[in-house]
């Protein structure tokens, strides 16, 4: 039997339950296993979340400051252990813009998020009274996270919410729990019991988890169909929600461009974690001047990345997380090719690992489920264009609006164009470079609320008004 990664329930390691198998993509081993959290499980940890809520939102800020940088070194000193975990569970190589990458944002993001503050307004103070605005932890929050990014996403939950003098209970995927598991384990070391918690389950603690009476708040990150779930479960009993959702995020090229040096760019935001990133480049529209050159730009950076399992050394791409994803993208491939896309390199892979080749197509126009969908994975569409107005109005008609970048040799005219497109982050010269101090979500389907800053941290608490 391989190695079961407790869940952490009031300070302490709980293996109570039936456990089931995680899954390395690479090998199609088992990565080790995890405990089948029951509704009893949960209780426990609302209950434990609960007493600890009473001293830690009521500690000083500069305590739990102190005790978020703690988490940072923790992090740090763990780093290896961490990252090797994440590659086995996750598939992504331990190099590249990988595991170790992914480790080294928890720690970065971490200790950036420590050193924010939330201090009191006076809104008012005069003759006529005064108005005083606190901003007030609100209580028990649950985290439900997937399986793409799910350290540094499980971070992005956590850091902020105790930082706020919240308590956390999170959830990670049923494919990638392990290292969650491990993170919060290791934390413990810098908090009191019961103030981060993480309950592991094969699938049905979700949906239990937005109807719990003693979880106040649901931050999600996921799917849009689950994030329309969380909603309506939370709406039951008016819980607070974040819902940080998926993206389509189009990328316009202008003809102005020097193919040979946004290349590389260009790659990392279409295949950034083999495309398995919310706010991944998903569409690209390149203007015809320089389409030909572009793709061939594209595709010679994509023929020399190596693939391979994550725990080599040598890889720098690894395989689809889990065979679910990987249909869908051999679906949406398919479907471009058969409505008369061309292929450039790549293709419809034909072998029974998850090792799915960088796809890159051209000819991809709306209809195609390549464009109208979130393909989640190792492919990317093409879509030649000629009228700026036309391809903005293409961009912006998307019911995701999590991302979005322009590319271009003069500043001033992708800057202009930036103001026309309608995301939550749009991006000039690069794609999807997410930063702990630059507030991030989504319009539209993609979301409701902001992570990361002072922008971020507001969502973990109520506003609260004294008037004298
Ligand atoms: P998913 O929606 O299938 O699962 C996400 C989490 O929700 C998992 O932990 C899962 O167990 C849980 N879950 C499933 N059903 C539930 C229910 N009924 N109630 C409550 N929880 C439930 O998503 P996924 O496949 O793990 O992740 C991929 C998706 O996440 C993509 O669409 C991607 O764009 C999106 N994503 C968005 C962001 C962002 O910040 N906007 C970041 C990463 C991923």
């Amino acid at each position: 039997m391989s190695k079961i990664y407790p869940n952490i329930i009031d300070g302490t390691r709980d293996e109570t339950g039936a456990t089931f198998d995680v899954i390395n993509p690479s090998t199609g081993e088992p990565a080790g296993c995890a405990v089948n959290s029951d509704g009893a499980a949960l209780d426990r940890a609302v209950a434990a979340a609960r007493k600890a809520f009473t001293d830690w939102s009521t500690k000083p800020w500069a305590d739990r400051q102190q005790a978020c940088a703690r988490i940072a070194q923790l992090i740090n000193e763990n780093a290896d252990e961490l990252a090797r975990l994440l590659s086995t569970e996750q598939g992504k190589p331990l190099n590249g813009v990988g595991a170790r990458f992914e480790i080294g944002g928890c720690e970065a993001w971490t200790g950036y998020t420590a050193s924010l503050e939330l201090k009191p307004e006076i809104l008012q103070d005069n003759e006529e009274g005064k108005v005083e605005l606190h901003r007030v932890p609100i209580g028990v929050i649950g985290a439900i996270t997937p399986w793409n990014w799910p350290v540094l996403i499980g971070i992005w939950h956590i850091i902020p919410a105790i930082l706020a003098g919240n308590c956390v209970i999170i959830k990670p995927s049923e494919n990638t729990p392990l290292s969650t598991l491990r993170l919060v384990e290791i934390m413990q070391d810098a908090l009191p019991p019961g103030v981060v918690q993480a309950l592991a389950s094969d699938g049905g603690l979700g949906p239990q988890m937005t109807d719990h009476p003693g979880i106040d708040k649901i931050s999600f990150t996921g799917s849009i169909p689950t994030g329309s779930k969380v909603m309506a479960g939370a709406a039951k009993d008016i819980k607070r929600i974040t819902l940080e959702l998926g993206g389509n995020d189009p990328g316009i090229v202008l003809p102005d461009v020097d193919p040979a040096a946004i290349a590389e760019g260009l790659f990392w935001g279409c295949f950034i974690n083999n495309g398995q990133t919310c706010a991944a480049l998903k569409r690209l529209y390149v203007h015809e001047d320089v389409h030909d050159a572009v793709v061939d730009a594209l595709a010679g950076v994509a023929k020399n990345m190596p693939m391979g399992d994550g725990l080599d050394e040598a890889s720098i791409i690894g395989p689809v997380q889990n065979r679910d994803q990987y249909n869908i993208v051999k679906d949406y491939v398919q479907d471009a090719l058969d409505k008369g896309a061309s292929l450039v390199t790549g293709g419809v892979p034909e072998g029974n690992d998850l090792f799915f080749p960088t796809t890159i197509l051209t000819g991809v126009e709306p209809g195609m489920k390549l464009h109208d969908l979130e393909q989640f994975g190792p492919a990317i569409g093409v879509t030649k264009w000629r009228d700026e107005d036309a391809v903005i109005a293409l961009a912006n008609d998307d019911k995701c609006g999590l991302g979005a970048s322009v590319w271009s040799g003069d500043a001033d005219k992708a800057r202009k164009l930036a103001d026309k497109i309608s995301a939550g982050s749009v991006w000039i010269n690069k794609h999807g470079m997410i930063q702990p101090n630059a507030p991030f979500g989504g319009v539209r389907q993609s979301g409701i609320g902001v992570q990361f800053g002072v922008e971020g941290l507001r969502e973990c608490t109520n506003v609260k008004t004294i008037l004298s």
